[in-house]
């Protein structure tokens, strides 16, 4: 039987940048991949001169380990930032048309957007007390810290464009927990702004937002073909056992027939449905928490056109829609305003995102159905004039993991069971975040913890101070990811 220090399932982003980590802290890894390419969700295509992304369309990041993985794996060169003419605006779908999120404090209070109302109550947030209630919801937490008109105009597109998710369900630890860490700390949002701009200023910790000039898929692709990993695809782990010695073994069933390994650690790095699968007759209670974790699907519908048939300028981002604007659609970006060759000189590519916890009934829909209806919600508020000439539909079934109900308390119940089986990792963007940037510093972190149980040195490096966001709390709701 072969023998690895290190056996990744799932060859994803957090699965391959974790070999990554390892490989370059000297242990031998070996990733198991079930589908026939690596990559996970992140995959970028080409199609009539577009460069679409089926996932993460952009990195946005602010954590140094990250930025080190893209240095020290040559990347760097492939990289792309965002061109500053999506930083201009973010919009947000308001009374049936686009407006401009305003993004500071100033600008907030002179916006329409806003009643009079909204901004007192905004401005009380200084003095309001903590709750102390572990399990409060998005919606509760965002209510009684800043009012309801903020969750309603911001923090519910936030959290339906960019976690399908919907507030009145979701953790508020789990799904905001740098504002929840903010209160946790400073007793205020604001006060915890104000003090991570200045210690941030000291770390001299910027943010970035890029992907790369093929797109996203850059990223996994370079990863998969680092010298020292070995990645197998078309290995579809089912079969994971304690060795005797303390170790793990695993089996695949692939094209070649069946495959056995046996390593000291073994990171699951796969959704939680499959994880469940793979740990069921390690640890059953460990299986069912897994179990319990539900997850949104979500539909990308991407659009080419030529640019004289948008009247909009396009000059930012893209948009939001609260749930009160759009029954299916939660968010717009502007992929070619967003970043180069994106699309044919004079054409605009834009990618919708429909479903979600809003919308479950859209992944049912078929490919004509689902751009008629993109097209027709996009039309007025994009002035469209013309059809499309590229349609492109990318689906997902398991989109994002929903942080929906006690979800801390089931991750610390998993972290918990995992103490009692050493060697095992459970990775995946259902713990710890589900952004890109969040899934290469968990990663940093398992190989981290793995490096130092073996003994070999830690590619630690200087951690920023991350709690709260380098925009501050206004800008929070047009982040996306
Ligand atoms: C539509 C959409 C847009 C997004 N946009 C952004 C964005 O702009 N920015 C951002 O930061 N994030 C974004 N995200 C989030 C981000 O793309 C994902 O959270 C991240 O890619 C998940 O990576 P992962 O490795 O954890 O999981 P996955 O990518 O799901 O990888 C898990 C892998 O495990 C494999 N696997 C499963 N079972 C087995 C088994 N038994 N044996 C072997 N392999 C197995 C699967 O085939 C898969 O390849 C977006 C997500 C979606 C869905």
């Amino acid at each position: 039987m072969e023998q690895r220090d290190v056996l990744i399932i799932g060859g994803g982003i957090t699965g391959l940048a974790s070999a990554w980590w390892l490989a370059r802290g000297g242990l031998s890894v070996e990733v198991w991949e079930a589908n026939e390419r690596a990559g996970g969700k992140i995959m970028s295509t080409r199609q009539d001169g577009y460069l679409t992304e089926r996932a993460a369309s952009m990195v946005l990041n602010f954590r140094p380990e990250v930025a080190e993985l893209v240095r020290e794996a040559g990347l760097e060169p492939a990289k792309t930032s965002r061109l500053p003419a999506a930083e201009a605006r973010r919009y947000l779908l308001h009374q049936s048309s686009l407006k401009a999120l305003p993004m500071r404090m100033g600008a907030m209070m002179a916006s329409p957007l806003w009643s009079l109302r909204g901004k007192m109550r905004l401005l009380a947030e200084p003095f309001i007390f903590s709750s102390g209630r572990p399990d409060e919801t998005v919606s509760e937490f965002i209510t009684r810290r800043l009012g309801r008109e903020v969750l309603e105009k911001a923090i519910e597109p936030f959290i339906a464009g960019t976690l399908a998710a919907d507030p009145d369900r979701t953790s508020a630890a789990a799904a905001l927990p740098r504002l929840t860490a903010l209160e946790q700390r400073y007793g205020s949002l604001a006060a915890g702004v104000m003090v991570n701009r200045i210690l941030r200023r000291r770390t001299a910790c910027t943010t970035d937002t890029f992907s790369f000039r093929c797109g996203m898929g850059t990223l996994v692709e370079s990863l998969a073909r680092t010298p020292g990993i070995t990645v197998r695809t078309g290995y579809s782990a089912d079969e994971l056992a304690r060795e005797p010695d303390g170790g793990w073994r695993a089996a695949a069933t692939t094209p070649q027939g069946r495959q056995v390994l046996s390593a000291r650690h073994v990171i699951v790095a796969t959704p939680a449905p499959a994880a469940a699968a793979l740990v069921a007759h390690v640890d059953g209670e460990l299986a069912e928490l897994l179990r319990g974790i539900s997850y949104a699907a979500v539909t990308v519908v991407h659009a080419g056109l030529a640019r004289d048939a948008v009247g909009h300028p396009l000059d930012g981002t893209g948009f939001l829609a609260p749930r009160g604007e759009s029954a299916i659609l939660t968010g717009n970006l502007w992929m070619s305003t967003l970043f180069p060759d994106r699309a044919p000189p004079r054409k605009v590519l834009l990618t919708s995102y429909l479903g979600g916890v809003r919308a479950p009934q859209v992944a049912d829909w078929s490919d004509e159905r689902l751009a008629d209806e993109t097209i027709g919600a996009l039309r007025p508020l994009l002035d469209i004039t013309a059809d499309p000439e590229m349609i492109r539909i990318d689906r997902h079934s398991e989109a994002l993991p929903v942080y929906h109900g006690a979800y801390q308390a089931r991750m610390q119940a998993i972290t918990a069971r995992l103490k009692q089986a050493s060697g095992l990792h459970l990775e995946a963007n259902y713990r710890g975040g589900v952004s890109v940037r969040d899934r290469l510093a968990r990663s940093h972190a398992v190989a981290n913890q793995i490096l130092a149980a073996q003994q070999w040195p830690s590619v630690e490096r200087k951690r920023c101070v991350v709690s709260g966001n380098s925009d501050g709390v206004v800008a929070q709701p047009g982040v996306i990811y």
